[in-house]
Order: C-alpha cells, then structure tokens, then sequence
C-alpha cells in the first residue's frame, strides 16, 4: 500500500459518511426515513464516531422531550445551530452548550 493511498484510508470517515452528512441525516434516522442502505452506513458511523454517538444521543432526547420532531420542524437557522454546536464538539470543546451570562 503506497503512502497515499494509507492516507486516504484514514482519512475515510466511518461508514463512508462525514460527521457532516451525517447531522444532515439524523431526523431521517430518528424517523425511519433513511433508505436500508443508508440506515446501515448511518448506523456504521455512529458506532465508530464517539461524537455521532453523543450527536445522536442528545437528539433523540430533544426529540422524546418535544415529542416529535419533523424536517419542517428544523428551520434553517435551527440546522446551522446544530451544525455549529457540532462543530464546536469536533474541536474537542466540551462547552458545546455554554449558557451565555446574561447581559
Ligand atoms: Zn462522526
């Protein structure tokens, strides 16, 4: 294996999905929408990403708490919030949700 290819291999996300497309994904999970296929590539991430997993733990609770959630329900900006809270895991923040002090 030359030293490009090795590389490539590590850099492939597990299950073939970026921690990205697999936020994008996650309501779709939680609601049986995904295709066999990609429920299966989906599952294989989470099993093997420890931020998936905390990803979709907190979500699922967010979802038991509202009672249901549908992709009408997530606007935009609600998607980018996600996203950045995501974001801020990926770079080993642990303040994921820091309570901004009151102004
Ligand atoms: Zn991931």
């Amino acid at each position: 294996m030359t030293a490009t290819l090795r590389r490539l291999f590590r850099r492939r996300p597990p299950g073939g999905l970026a921690c990205a497309q697999l936020v994008e994904l996650v309501t779709d999970y939680l609601e049986d929408a995904l295709s066999p296929a990609d429920r299966r590539r989906f599952e294989e991430h989470v099993s093997r990403c420890d931020g998936c997993t905390t990803y979709v733990e907190q979500i699922g609770q967010t979802l038991s708490l509202l009672g249901r959630v549908t992709p009408d329900d997530l606007s935009p900006e609600a998607r980018r919030d996600l996203l950045d809270a995501f974001r801020d895991w990926q770079a080993g923040g642990a303040a994921a949700t820091d309570p901004s002090p009151g102004r």
